[in-house]
């Protein structure tokens, strides 16, 4: 379908993103990249004008925003090659790339027309990003930080000090405020959105102070970044609610007190439970030891997180909803985006329309576009999923893209690929 051709959606249920009751939809006008209108069809746009006009029948369907995952990661990952590995493997930022591209279409195909991406190697996510803006491919709408700041010890430390973080690395070693700020101006030439700080991997201690992370939020501000960290810690938390940090990833661990000053600081929270859900649910079909990874500590975490969805919402912090897709290697593309509703339905008490206006209208912060993206209304840019089941009745229906009739991106209606090969293609290469 042309870009030049107006798209007019015809009938289904209507839930707009605004949290309003789904209703009876008569027609949804997209005109270049927006919304024109949406109620009864204006006189000015002729149906069966099918030279300039496309029609979708959406009939016995429902119409939703496209889904924007707050906190998806494209470059993660180096998959071992035959006669060529050693240390973590292939290494080339051309190969990261290409992975990366690849994945970004699968996000799309899975009804996800936004992505916040927290985190990658090199510049890899800055180019894809750009090649979708560029239109060289179909992609999310990307907004995207660069290499996480870290001092020793933090998450993404992962290597002897004598090596530090090569630039294959995740993390970049700033081990003081003037070295983080210079790489917070090195990113922004390089054409980031936002700056992602991490702390320690699981919070038991406070790896980064309240005086370096407030020097990487002025200087960040001042270039208008927002600067989001990754904090499982108390401390931490707090710490970066006081020195004005834009979302805060995670905060198992954080204590009433600590949330009352994030409250009080206006950050919101991306609790990012997906992850830790996943490995929970196959640590309960295969056994724990099995799971390469500490299942006892993540189920705990689990349960801080669902407990924190109920505690920040009754405090009035905004939650995010995200799930940290491409984390590894079970954390697939195009897979687990909506599960992340599901636990906030499940968990967190959010019914299914709060969790559905959460991971539209509300997270288009994460993805720069407040107000912009996230609901169907006159004058947002036009990205639109429509399905063949209730979202609302189940929750569920939005994983995957078995139910997706319709993804529309930019008023763009995309191609959804042959389908069985979107259900079957995983990272082999992983
Ligand atoms: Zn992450």
């Amino acid at each position: 379908m042309s870009v030049d051709k107006t798209v007019v959606i015809r009938n289904g249920t209507l839930i707009d993103g605004s949290g309003k009751a789904a209703s009876r939809n008569d027609a949804i006008v997209i005109k270049g990249n927006r919304i024109t209108s949406v109620g009864p069809l204006p006189p000015d746009v002729k149906l069966e004008d099918r030279k300039n006009v496309d029609v979708l029948d959406a009939g016995g369907q429902w119409i939703m925003p496209g889904l924007i995952d707050a906190h998806c990661h494209m470059s993660y990952g180096y998959p071992l090659i035959k006669g060529e590995g050693k240390g973590k493997g292939t290494t080339r930022p051309e190969f990261s790339t290409l992975k990366s591209a690849r994945s970004a279409q699968k996000v799309l195909r899975a009804g996800v027309t936004s992505i916040s991406v927290p985190g990658g190697t090199w510049f890899t996510d800055v180019g894809v990003r750009d090649a979708i803006r560029l239109g060289l491919m179909e992609g999310p709408r990307m907004f995207v930080a660069g290499r996480m700041i870290i001092t020793y010890g933090c998450i993404e430390d992962d290597e002897p000090s004598w090596e530090g973080t090569p630039d294959h690395a995740i993390g970049k070693l700033c081990n003081t405020a003037d070295e983080m700020v210079t790489e917070v101006r090195r990113q922004h030439k390089h054409g980031v959105n936002f700056i992602k700080m991490a702390d320690s991997r699981s919070g038991d201690s406070q790896m980064l102070s309240r005086e370096e992370i407030a020097s990487v939020v002025a200087e960040a501000h001042r270039r208008n970044l927002p600067v989001a960290i990754h904090s499982r810690g108390a401390g931490s938390t707090r710490a970066a609610a006081e020195a004005g940090v834009d979302w805060i990833m995670h905060t198992d661990l954080a204590t009433d007190a600590d949330l009352e000053a994030v409250a009080k600081s206006g950050a919101a929270i991306l609790p990012t439970a997906t992850f830790l859900g996943n490995v929970v649910e196959l640590g309960n079909k295969v056994s724990p030891d099995q799971v390469q990874l500490d299942f006892g500590r993540m189920k705990r975490h689990f349960d801080l997180l669902c407990e924190i969805m109920h505690k920040a919402r009754k405090l009035g912090i905004k939650l995010l909803v995200g799930t940290d897709t491409g984390n590894n290697s079970f954390m697939t593309h195009g897979d687990f985006h909506a599960k992340e509703l599901e636990i906030f339905v499940k968990y967190g008490g959010y019914t299914p329309m709060e969790a559905i206006v959460a991971a539209t209208n509300g997270n288009a912060q994460a993805v720069g576009l407040t107000g912009q993206v996230g609901e169907i209304a006159p004058g947002k840019l036009a990205d639109v999923i429509v399905l063949d089941a209730d979202p609302l009745a189940d929750i569920t229906v939005l994983q995957g893209c078995k139910h997706l009739s319709w993804v529309i991106k930019d008023g763009r209606v995309v191609d959804l690929g042959p389908r069985d090969e979107m259900l079957t293609f995983h990272q082999a290469a992983e």
